[in-house]
């Protein structure tokens, strides 16, 4: 199968084993069945997360070395405001520790109690803002996001009638803002389009309802956006994302991600009103000083020059196709996978492998364990077990889908290690139908995922 080359050499190595299956096994008994507890010396690929997980370049190493470690002023910050200003055109910033100290300060400012919050899809920390400020948040993606076999171009897209339906119903006046979340992480990593976004803000402008943009995976978006959306092909990417920020008012943005450092986000306005005042008022108490935020001079100056990497279009490139190519390795392989693939992930749908496990009993987290078994690989849960219990009933919910994630960190793991993911995936098919579901031993009440203990059923 066709692949790309990276467009870098490696310049340092960290050593990576693969322990043996019986350790394997060992580790796993006593993580309670759930890969969050590994110790990460225990894994060989680790796919958990492309958050923080990147590989700096050379060129940011050398600007750590260049950190300004001035409590006020720093000229790092004034790197980094220049680079915004670039990149996505927004002259006014406020540094933050990552992208959920963003929307600490940002929420309480806009949200007042009862008011809705409108999105595409709330990624878990904003819905939890939104939900610590009292208000509600109501997620409007479009249909075609839940049916992963059938391809689309733009499955992250709101669906703009089920948008002027909530509007109409609960009235502008009670929502607090519209949040665009590029790419739609929930929905597996998948763009919005140009005219999505467009259109959103069109409907928001004339309701008079501020849109923020919840920018992640900016840079992710706008390729897709150049390579599928007619009109964008000979523009670059630097203009499409600053033509994407021109929609919106204000934006939060985990700097783990696109940013490619390891640490760090942003909150961003486009223009120097009250809300920027008081953002900066509100983030002295909660994160630090507004020319530092939540981050180092030499973070702030990685970051700087991370965002300008980050929509290097021959990188972009790159990345791209080492996702969509472990996608297809697995798809030829049998595999049931989101299709077509997002930006930061490869989506396996486990209700379709392990039809015989009912959601109560987690297919996905029995899919992930397996290949954690079989070839030291580490991916997430992303079904029933992370969606958790109806508040007021205690039942199980059952997730519309039973993802297994394969999350894949940038500029980190080499096609080989795509290769080796997809042989120990295609590997367990065979014997899919031998694997047994799972049942709690313990079960905390809040954020259960992270901490549970389970065992197989007998
Ligand atoms: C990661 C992420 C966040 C939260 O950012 P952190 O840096 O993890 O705090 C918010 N929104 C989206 C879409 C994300 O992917």
């Amino acid at each position: 199968m066709k692949r790309m080359a990276e467009p870098f050499k490696i310049k340092m190595v960290e050593p990576i084993r693969l322990i043996p299956r019986e350790e394997r096994e060992k580790a796993l008994v006593e993580a309670g069945y759930n890969l969050f507890s590994l110790k990460s010396d225990d894994v060989y690929i680790d796919l958990l997360t492309d958050s923080g997980t990147g590989a700096m370049s050379d060129t940011q190493w050398s600007g750590i070395m260049l950190g300004d470690e001035a409590y006020a002023g720093s000229r790092n910050f004034f790197h980094l405001q220049e680079a915004v200003e670039d990149v996505i055109g927004y002259p006014y910033i406020i540094p933050t520790h990552q992208g959920r100290g963003a929307e600490q300060v940002l929420f309480p400012i806009v949200v007042k109690q009862g008011q809705y919050v409108l999105s595409n899809w709330h990624f878990d920390t904003t819905r939890a803002h939104v939900d610590l400020t009292g208000g509600k948040a109501v997620d409007l993606v479009t249909e075609k996001a839940y049916d992963t076999t059938t391809p689309y171009d733009f499955k992250g897209n709101f669906d703009l009638e089920k948008l002027e339906n909530a509007i109409a119903e609960k009235g502008a006046e009670n929502i607090a803002m519209i949040i665009i979340t590029i790419t739609n992480n929930s929905a597996g990593g998948q763009p919005v389009s140009m005219e999505n976004i467009r259109s959103v803000s069109e409907i928001a402008k004339k309701h008079g309802i501020l849109t923020v943009m919840d920018a992640a995976r900016f840079a992710e978006n706008a390729y897709f956006i150049k390579k599928r959306e007619a009109g964008y092909e000979n523009k670059s990417i630097k203009e499409i994302v600053r033509e994407m920020f021109s929609y919106t008012d204000v934006f939060t943005m985990s700097a783990k991600k696109d940013g490619i450092v390891n640490i760090g986000g942003l909150l961003g306005f486009r223009e120097d009103e009250k809300l920027f005042e008081q953002a900066r008022s509100m983030v002295v108490p909660y994160e630090g000083f507004p020319t530092y935020g939540g981050m180092s001079g030499r973070d702030m100056e990685a970051l700087a020059i991370g965002l300008r990497e980050g929509i290097n279009e021959d990188y972009l490139a790159y990345r791209i196709d080492q996702v969509e190519y472990l996608g297809k390795r697995l798809m030829e392989g049998g595999i049931p996978i989101q299709y077509p693939t997002g930006g930061h992930a490869v989506f396996v749908d486990a209700k379709k492998l392990l039809p015989h496990i009912p959601g109560d009993q987690f297919p996905a987290q029995v899919l992930a364990n397996e290949l954690y078994l079989e070839a030291g690989v580490r991916g997430v849960e992303i079904g029933s077990l992370l969606l958790g219990r109806d508040p007021e009933t205690g039942e199980q919910l059952e997730s519309p889908l039973e993802l297994l994630r394969l999350t894949i960190p940038r500029r980190v793991y080499t096609y080989n290690h795509m290769d080796f993911i997809a042989d120990g995936l295609i590997a367990i098919r065979e014997r899919a139908h031998t694997l047994k579901g799972l049942t709690f031993t313990y079960e905390p009440k809040v954020l259960r995922h992270f901490t549970a203990r389970l065992k197989p059923v007998e």
